[in-house]
């Protein structure tokens, strides 16, 4: 497989540290073959989280032509899904020449749960679980504007819960039909390896990306989410070793969003 990072923040996210050139200079460190800038923009969460994409391209598309004898560089985004936004992220898709798009659900009803406390109020983690899936499930059959879904069972890192791990028999028809519409879009999930800091696995993990692989998907990126330029790179390799037995002949990557290469 391909070492890749297709799934990293710059100072053009109010999470994120680094200038794009620290990135790009730890990724060749790393020897990655590809490296994927995927910023935030989250309409739900604006102004702070909205991307200024013309910015944005301006100091990228220069980074990409300095290094292109060292390493692939591609301009992404990563857009938050919400009914609410979904023809304003639609618009600003298309407004752009994007290599790569991630979708992720980053709010439930509109509300930010990774940062609002009252959101778990007289709600079980069951139920907590459960809303969170089915709006994933509502926004992946109505969006089209994205290429992999980001970090599927990134609830786990949220809750008052001592155990926050997710009882994923309980919750397998939803995520079932999260991959069904997924392969059927033509559309792939990423390995999101900072799951692997706190939970010693990626997000997804590696019984679900082999379930999604069973059903018949193919399409899948790897990425650190780093927000610091350290980070980049971080935990591939050991993604690699261990999601590598379940099938993927290869990582996918983009240009334009189309698809350069993917296992068979
Ligand atoms: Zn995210
Ligand atoms: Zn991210």
């Amino acid at each position: 497989m391909r070492r890749i990072d297709y799934h990293t923040h710059t100072i053009f996210s109010p999470d994120a540290k680094s200038q794009p050139e620290e990135h790009i200079l730890e990724a060749i460190k790393k020897g990655l073959d590809e490296i994927c800038f995927t910023d935030h923009n989250d309409f739900v969460f604006e102004p702070k989280w909205l991307l200024k994409a013309d910015a944005y391209f301006n100091a990228l598309l220069p980074l990409k032509e300095k290094y292109k004898d060292q390493i692939k560089v591609k301009i992404g985004i990563e857009v938050g899904l919400d009914m609410k936004s979904k023809e304003r992220t639609e618009i600003l898709v298309r407004s752009y020449p994007f290599d790569f798009v991630i979708g992720s659900i980053h709010s439930i009803d509109l509300c930010d749960f990774a940062a609002e406390p009252s959101f778990y109020e007289g709600k079980t983690k069951q139920q907590v679980h459960a809303e969170y899936f089915d709006a994933m499930k509502t926004c992946v059959e109505a969006f089209d504007c994205f290429d992999v879904l980001g970090h599927l069972d990134y609830v786990r890192r949220y809750g008052p819960y001592e155990d926050l791990s997710i009882d994923y028999a309980y919750h397998q028809p939803v995520i079932d039909e999260v991959f069904k519409t997924l392969i059927r879009k033509g559309k792939g999930i990423e390995i999101n390896v900072s799951g692997f800091k706190r939970f010693h696995e990626g997000l997804p993990n590696y019984l679900e990306a082999k379930r999604y692989y069973e059903l018949g998907g193919r399409i899948l990126t790897m990425g650190t989410d780093s927000h610091i330029a350290c980070d980049v790179g971080t935990y591939i390799d050991q993604a690699i070793d261990i999601y590598g037995d379940i099938g993927f002949d290869d990582v996918t990557t983009f240009t334009q969003r189309k698809i350069d290469h993917h296992g068979v």
